[in-house]
């Protein structure tokens, strides 16, 4: 199975989400081995959920308060992402962590509440340029692994794991290109660090700057299960592309 993931961030308002789901939905997007989502703004999940009902393509919630229900003005709840048709949710997103200060600590509780909830939560981990610079990449993304990760009961729940270099993250990042034998070699290792964690298969997506030209060259490493894509996935045509780029790939 290899995933597209598209991460639409806050670039389109609500009539724009909702106008690109519709020319998704109106496509054929029919193929097995391969699974879509897209994660509008959460203001515009629902219009998405509804008009891609009959659509093989999920949607994912771009984060999730880790409290269930209560007194908590602004958030929204993992069971409510889920009450309302999402499949998944984004949790420690680099700009989350970047320019909101989520700390790890942060993002455990919201994996948590994924859990609890059942809605499959997608960990981003990625380093900065200096931690690269310095050498010092695996010892943040094992912080990022550890931290987000151990000691939950991960036996039941999906878990998806996007590894994304904020040097190659495009607009919040350096957006600089990540070599995808690089990649797959960080891919490689986290998930042997991951298989210390849980026995199940975890599926592993590079993110950060990827496109029609270079999608395939990410989904054909070994270790990289997928894509989560940020500013190519906002038109039609170029998410269209990298899907047939991808589906004929396999
Ligand atoms: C992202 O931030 O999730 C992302 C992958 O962005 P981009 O593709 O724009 O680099």
């Amino acid at each position: 199975m290899t995933f597209i993931f598209a991460n639409w961030k806050m670039y389109l308002n609500n009539e724009e989400s909702l106008a690109l789901a519709k020319d998704l939905s109106a496509q054929d997007l029919g193929s097995n081995a391969l699974t879509c989502a897209v994660f509008p703004t959460m203001l515009s999940v629902a219009g998405a959920v509804s008009i891609l009902k009959n659509s093989p393509i999920a949607i994912g919630a771009q984060n999730v308060a880790w409290a269930p229900k209560g007194a908590y003005t602004g958030a929204v709840s993992a069971q409510l992402c889920k009450d309302v048709g999402c499949t998944y949710v984004l949790i420690g997103h680099s700009e989350r962590r970047h320019i909101f200060g989520e700390k790890t600590e942060d993002v455990r509780k919201r994996i948590a509440a994924c859990i609890q909830a059942d809605i499959t939560p997608v960990l981003c981990i990625g380093e900065t340029r200096e931690d690269k610079e310095r050498g010092t990449q695996k010892d943040m993304l094992k912080t990022q692994i550890l931290g987000a990760l151990e000691g939950l009961d991960l036996g039941n729940s999906g878990l998806i794991v996007a590894y994304e270099p904020v040097w190659a993250i495009s607009g919040s990042g350096n957006g600089d290109h990540c070599n995808p034998a690089y990649a797959q070699d960080i891919h490689t290792w986290i998930r042997s660090e991951i298989s210390t964690l849980t026995s199940k298969f975890v599926p592993l997506l590079y993110g950060g700057s990827v496109n029609q030209e270079n999608v395939v060259s990410y989904t054909s490493q070994k270790d990289i299960d997928g894509v989560l894509v940020g500013s190519a996935s906002i038109k039609s045509n170029s998410f269209l592309t990298m899907r047939d780029a991808v589906a004929s790939s396999l």
